[in-house]
């Protein structure tokens, strides 16, 4: 432990901004094989980075040599988010801090526009880009693969967007292996007006001593994933099986996405739903049913890669 004196002498005022935006995702295909003693699951998931992204904006105002980082956040945009600690962006830097040993005054800025609670990934997307932001500031200078490792504890999806574009994950979500990237698609995405936790849909799975075989076998997926969607796909979401019952209007919803395409799904736990539609499809009807509906609904595109700095920040 270093003296106040020493503490003082440490300190450097810095005043670097990064800014960075952090996509959302969807799951091409979520199997959830097993219950775990600690009360998470073994999945199978495949993740497809998609262009609906939040703004996170990262200043190191100074910087200290130790002790706990002061963390100011300022949140934008739509959607309900926590405003203080219980933000995974101050808890992500938090965890760098603690983990990686540095320290300072922090101001992040964090604009909202993918939808709250939603199965988009959202919240570990906005974690991920701490994350990078201050292994920049800092100039901690670990690798992706570091990165990736550092971010599991925050959250099963939150390595992902470290890594981004499509990938499988395993274990609880966080053991990734990258797999051909799609390109030629968009996905339409629509979400009704209701929020669903994560933790409550995988609770009401009831799957007791239930163990499902993995299925997704990456020699057949690969090849199936440079032609998506134009070819038969596999994939499908087990977590269908409690909230479409559950929840007449996500029901509804995804019966009639599966009448427009045959690649459509829930993401994640829900609420929202996606269809895949090739990436010459007019889809201008089908956007116009659902907002006259009062439904979100958007049409993006696959993102290559994760969480990235904005053209333009240094
Ligand atoms: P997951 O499947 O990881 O639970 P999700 O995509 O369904 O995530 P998120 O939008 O990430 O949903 O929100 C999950 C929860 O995390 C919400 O209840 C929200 O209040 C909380 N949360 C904390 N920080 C954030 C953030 N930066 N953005 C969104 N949600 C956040």
């Amino acid at each position: 432990m270093g003296s106040a004196g020493e503490f003082e002498k440490g300190r450097r005022a810095v005043g670097r901004t990064l800014r960075l935006r952090a996509p959302a995702k969807v799951n091409l295909h979520l199997e959830v094989l097993r219950q775990r003693h600690d009360g998470y699951h073994d999945i199978e998931t495949i993740l497809q980075a998609v262009r609906i992204f939040d703004r996170v904006a990262v200043t190191l105002v100074e910087q200290y040599p130790g002790g706990e980082p002061r963390i100011e956040l300022a949140v934008s945009g739509s959607g309900d988010v926590p405003k203080g600690a219980a933000n995974l962006c101050w808890q992500a830097a938090r965890h760098f801090c603690r983990e990686t040993g540095s320290s300072g005054r922090l101001a992040i800025d964090l604009t909202k526009n993918i939808p709250v609670a939603a199965g988009l990934g959202g919240g570990s997307s906005d974690a991920a880009a701490v994350l990078k932001a201050c292994n920049d500031l800092f100039g901690t200078k670990l690798d992706d693969a570091e990165l990736e490792h550092l971010a599991a504890p925050l959250g099963a999806d939150v390595p992902f967007f470290v890594r981004g574009g499509t990938a499988m994950g395993r274990g609880i979500g966080t053991e990734l292996t990258s797999l051909p990237r799609i390109s030629r698609c968009q996905f339409l995405i629509v979400k009704p007006a209701m929020h669903l936790k994560t933790q409550d849909v995988y609770g009401d799975l009831k799957m007791g001593l239930t163990v499902n075989s993995a299925k997704a076998n990456i020699g057949v997926v690969g090849p199936l994933l440079t032609r998506f969607p134009q070819r038969s796909w596999p994939g499908f979401n087990r977590l269908e099986e409690v909230v479409l019952p559950s929840q007449p209007a996500i029901q509804r919803l995804v019966h009639r996405l599966r009448e427009l395409a045959p690649i459509a799904m829930l993401s994640g736990s829900g609420a929202a739903a996606y269809a895949a539609f090739a990436v010459d499809d007019d889809l201008s009807e089908v956007v116009a049913e659902f907002a006259e509906a009062g439904l979100y609904v958007e049409v993006v595109g696959p993102h290559p890669s994760g969480v990235e700095l904005e053209v333009g920040s240094s």
